[in-house]
């Protein structure tokens, strides 16, 4: 049994080069307990924990007796264990190193706290480290959100007078496309039939024919591209001011809220432009002639769901005259003349 150490020398939480130099005093000794004014006593007093580490693996092999490390709050004098994490016990002025599994079991609604705000401050850190990179990619985003507004809000108004015209049915041209992966095949008669032993004609062969490949089902899903970018653009705006000097020890959590918010929607605007403009790629192949054609080859088939199913182009505009959807007591919706207004291809 070692001695137990007592050191209630921390008025505040130690600062981030204290935690810096513990963790690689674990990683080379494998003795969290061992490092600068680390208690080892049991404490008595959890309220207010802060968690000053995530799970840490002890290579306890660089241990002396290779042994578990003992754990202040339910094992003090005997191994333990060996993913461990570090905390700050504000009312005992004392940091000391746990069982990860101990934190969760022995501090109930403290623990669930002290984990939130453990989180928070992590994220705040990573938010902190990229922020002059968001920073420097933020004009370029926004220029391509710009650029691709007119192409986003073409394919928005196309998909919203469809949706009036016709409603349900861009859901369920999607679902049909997307069941077999936009994949049109017709299985057709080969005209042979099986050989049998006794020479008798057998069943008749059948073979499948692959017609191509539908693409662009996201023109036809409810997702509004104009809309998420001009709310992407207004975040983005946001990354030209600085973000808020923070520190751990803050009392105030207004900066550490202030900072998880703005970083949240600017690197989220920055993933919604990204995403925006594979959708609008994606919703641009649905007009190409290839893929209107081979929608008209389906609709013929069949196999599939559609009594007939043709579109007009004109110009850059195209409408579908007539879809009747077998399914659908093969009732008839007829859109004509629709502008889709989509911008030319660039
Ligand atoms: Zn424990």
């Amino acid at each position: 049994m070692t001695e137990a150490r007592h050191f209630p020398v921390f008025d505040v939480r130690p600062d981030d080069a204290y935690i810096a130099g513990w963790h690689e005093h674990i990683r080379s000794t494998g003795y969290p307990e061992t490092y600068d004014r680390v208690s080892t006593i049991h404490p008595h007093d959890l309220e207010g924990v802060i968690m000053l580490s995530g799970e840490i693996e002890v290579p306890v092999l660089r241990r002396v007796d290779q042994l578990f490390v003992p754990c202040p709050l339910c094992s003090p004098n005997s191994p333990r264990f060996k993913r461990g994490r570090m905390a700050y016990l504000p009312l005992e002025r004392i940091v000391i190193c746990m069982g990860h599994d101990c934190a969760r079991r022995h501090m109930g609604e403290e623990y669930v706290v002290a984990e939130t705000r453990f989180r928070q401050e992590a994220k705040v850190r990573s938010t902190l480290a990229i922020w002059a990179d968001v920073q420097m990619i933020v004009p370029k985003v926004r220029e391509i959100a710009a650029s691709l507004m007119p192409f986003a809000a073409g394919i928005e108004a196309a998909k919203l007078s469809l949706a009036k015209e016709a409603a349900g049915f861009l859901a369920f041209l999607r679902d049909e496309l997307l069941s077999n992966g936009g994949r049109i095949t017709e299985v057709v008669d080969t005209g042979l039939r099986e050989q049998t032993r006794s020479g008798k004609r057998g069943k008749k062969v059948f073979d499948t024919v692959q017609h191509g490949t539908l693409v662009g089902a996201a023109f036809l899903d409810s997702v509004r591209p104009a809309t998420q970018l001009r709310r992407a653009l207004r975040h983005l705006v946001d990354a030209d001011q600085p973000l808020p000097v923070w520190k751990a020890s803050d009392e105030d959590t207004g900066r550490l809220e202030d900072i998880l918010q703005r970083g949240r929607e600017v690197i989220q605007a920055v993933k919604q432009v990204k995403a925006t403009r594979d959708h609008i790629a994606d919703a641009r192949l649905f007009l190409h002639e290839n893929n209107l054609s081979l929608f008209e080859k389906w609709g013929e088939l069949d196999s599939s769901p559609f009594q007939r199913l043709s579109f007009k182009r004109k110009g850059s505009w195209i409408s579908p005259i007539t879809c009747a959807l077998r399914r659908l007591m093969a009732k008839t919706c007829s859109t004509s003349q629709m502008p889709w207004a989509i911008p030319a291809s660039g």
